[in-house]
């Protein structure tokens, strides 16, 4: 097996047990390269959910670095949070339930999406104290079945050109979102695409000029460039995740894995052949070996369901975990020649070099996707953020 050379120890890791660390480099790398692919369209960073697990407002700020002209979140709060840490970009939100506070928002330069005749009536309510036009983006449903105007949309373009046409909302842009991005070829991406264009035009003989027109996320950023309109939407790419891996992996797209989970060993010991480990004693060795006991469990996102599966980094070999995943634990098999001891760094994921499993092999001992295993790792492993701004 390979033998990768210890990383050197960090002084600023000392006395962690585990941690994240985020290469914002890749970050800044992985949007030109999509603003690259997206030709003339602009690229909006989505930064939701904790930028995917990276780092809210870090991951931002490399993202607008790397080209990105817009950022995205899904909620409101996660807007407002980007904008008290002085991030001044143009920021999209479209998720938030009756009595957000829309007006806090709107004074804060956040643009709001309209996707529903009440989410119009929450804006125009705020709109009243905001005393200029509140900026929205107006999404129509062409066929997801989640969010956005799906049947009534000739009563809710009427609606938001009556509020235009009084001065209550400016409408920056009319956007949608794919249900099966990550399969090119099926039907109904060309027919959510061809919606798409009749909702614009229905917008746009109400007299309303759509502005920003955007509808593909990574998966339509990287394979579908009849997708890109004005804007594109990426946001697992810009982590270097590929969107579509029985597609291509994130260097088949040119974009590299930010994100690497190290733990520090905080045990080594014997066990004779016969032993039972972990609970439920799903791992039983074979021999006389060595244990070693990694401190990330379930509560720090190792998903349980890769127990007996997950790929784990330890002394320069792949191990797969022996057992159940616990809480705050799990245990390798290191066998009985490794001298691994407490103390000693293990790669729970990172890039695909050296042997560091990936995420992507971490949804797939898990039956999940790679989204959500890095959207998973807790709060409880502080994040390092290099390779930012000097
Ligand atoms: C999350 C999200 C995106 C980004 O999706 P990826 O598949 O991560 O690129 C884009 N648009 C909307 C509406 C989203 O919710």
């Amino acid at each position: 097996m390979t033998t990768t050379p210890a990383p050197p120890t960090d002084p600023a890791t000392t006395g962690l047990s585990a941690w994240v660390d985020v290469d914002l480099a890749a970050i800044r790398d992985n949007v030109a390269e999509l603003s690259r692919r997206a030709g003339s369209a602009e690229v909006m960073a989505v930064v939701k959910a904790d930028a995917y697990g990276h780092g809210l407002v870090p991951c931002a700020r490399a993202a607008l670095d790397g080209g990105a002209s817009w950022l995205g979140v899904a909620q409101l709060a996660e807007a407002l949070e980007l904008r008290r840490a002085g991030v001044t970009a143009p920021l999209l939100t479209w998720l938030f339930a009756p009595g957000a506070d829309v007006l806090g928002a709107l004074e804060a330069d956040i643009e709001v999406t309209v996707g529903s005749a009440w989410s119009l009536e929450s804006v125009l309510a705020a709109t009243r104290s905001l005393g200029r036009p509140a900026r929205v983006q107006v999404k129509v449903d062409t066929g997801l079945g989640r969010n956005g105007v799906l049947t009534d949309w000739s009563e809710v373009v009427a609606a938001v050109a009556r509020a235009r046409a009084e001065g209550a909302i400016e409408v920056t842009g009319v956007w949608s979102h794919f249900a099966y991005a990550d399969a090119p070829q099926h039907p109904t991406v060309r027919a959510q695409q061809e919606r798409f264009v009749e909702a614009v035009a229905e917008l746009e003989r109400a007299g309303v000029r759509p502005g920003l027109r955007h509808l593909a996320n990574s998966a339509a950023t990287l394979t579908n460039p009849s997708a890109h309109f004005d804007l594109v939407r990426p946001g697992v790419a810009v982590y270097g995740l590929s969107p579509v891996p029985d597609l291509g992996s994130p260097a088949d797209f040119g974009l590299r894995e930010a994100m690497r989970v190290t733990a520090r060993l905080a045990g080594v010991k014997a066990a004779r052949a016969g032993q039972g480990v972990s609970y439920g004693h799903e791992y039983t060795t074979t021999q006389d070996t060595l244990l070693g006991l990694v401190p990330v469990g379930y509560a720090d996102g190792i998903p349980r369901a890769a127990g007996n599966r997950g790929p784990v980094l330890a002394g320069g070999r792949r191990h797969t975990l022996a057992g159940r995943v616990c809480m705050d634990q799990v245990v390798l098999d290191l066998g009985p020649d490794s001298t691994l001891g407490p103390g000693d760094e293990v790669v729970v994921l990172g890039r695909g070099v050296d042997g560091e499993p990936t995420a992507q092999d971490w949804a797939e001992a898990a039956g999940t996707i790679n989204y959500e295993i890095v959207t998973r790792m807790g709060p409880r492993l502080p994040r390092r953020h290099l390779g930012g701004p000097a």
